[in-house]
């Protein structure tokens, strides 16, 4: 089983990028090889880690739309063992160019494919949406990892994005699992912070980390200085808590072993459904969606 990690949320600025920035720097300091693949056209991956957005020849639009591979696009990061597919405005047009093509929901699968052995990790930033993009990256993952912000709407559009979860599995990549739930942003002095840890506890149980990310202003400080935080401030509370995820993801995962996942996983085309299913808006998390028990 391989080892390519979707952060996915539809839900905007939920800490997708922040969790993914950092882990994977956490990972790399610790001595894994690690690739961050920024699918997101705002690049918030791509400049967090210090690379220029707009001077990128061979981006992740490159990768899906047009001829290149992975290798063309990798670009190395001033943390060692971190590299980096990076993003720009550009891959806002892929998701028109992406309906045409063949095979559209395996075409980042298939690049991975090729150079997931040399990596121990793939992180995949996910954009916020549910579009082509988002689904190139489920498909090409073994772990869906879902960062939620401890707030009031927290759990809403939960049951569109399990919904989404469940649809991709069920047709497109039975191998795809829930890796983890990453709580962000919590003040945990708050009865409210305590509360929606609570309730996303008792619904993904252990597939909560029990890492808590708390709400530290260096989180979202280091990206202007082109820095995951746990490089850019090692000690603050936020990066300390990165850390701390970092060693869960060890524990969780393992450290080494890259490998794209089964190769017999369904390679069919997606149903019509899987689109205007995935795309509705709901606004409120509906049980039956998530088919479990009241969030
Ligand atoms: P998008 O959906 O737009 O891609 P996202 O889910 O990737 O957003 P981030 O970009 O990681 O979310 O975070 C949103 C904003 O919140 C950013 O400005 C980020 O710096 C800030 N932020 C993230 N985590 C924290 C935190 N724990 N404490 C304070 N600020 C944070
Ligand atoms: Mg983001």
């Amino acid at each position: 089983m391989g080892s390519i990690y979707s952060f996915f949320n539809q839900k905007g600025g939920v800490g997708k990028t922040t969790s993914a920035i950092n882990v994977a720097a956490v990972l790399a300091q610790s001595g894994c090889k690690v690739l961050l693949v920024d699918l997101d056209s705002q690049g918030n991956a791509t400049s967090g880690v210090g690379i220029e957005k707009n001077e990128n020849e061979s981006t992740a639009y490159q990768l899906l739309v047009e001829n290149s591979e992975v290798s063309d696009c990798v670009k190395e990061t001033a943390v060692g063992n971190l590299f980096v597919v990076p993003s720009n405005a550009h891959l806002s047009g892929a998701e028109m160019h992406l309906i045409n093509l063949e095979k559209r929901e395996f075409i980042l699968r298939e690049k991975l494919k090729k150079i997931s052995n040399d990596y121990d990790y793939i992180f995949l930033d996910c954009p916020p949406s549910l579009g082509l993009v988002s689904i190139n990256a489920l498909t090409a993952s073994s772990y869906i990892i879902i960062p939620l912000q401890c707030e009031y709407y927290a759990l809403e559009g939960l049951g569109q994005l399990l919904n989404t979860y469940q649809l991709v599995k069920t047709n497109l990549s039975a191998s795809l699992e829930l890796g983890g739930v990453i709580l962000t942003m919590a003040d945990i002095r708050t009865k409210l912070t305590q509360q929606v840890i609570e309730e996303v506890k008792n619904y993904f149980k252990e597939k909560v980390f029990s890492t808590v990310i708390p709400r530290s202003v260096k989180l979202s400080e280091a990206p202007s200085f082109g820095k995951p935080a746990v490089t850019y401030d090692p000690s603050s509370r936020g990066s300390q808590a990165y850390f701390a995820l970092g060693k869960e993801f060890i524990e969780r995962f393992g450290s080494v072993g890259a490998s794209l996942k089964n190769e017999s996983a369904a390679e069919t085309t997606a149903p019509a459904s899987i689109y205007s299913e995935t795309n509705v808006a709901r606004e409120q998390v509906s049980t039956e969606q998530a088919g479990q028990t009241p969030l």
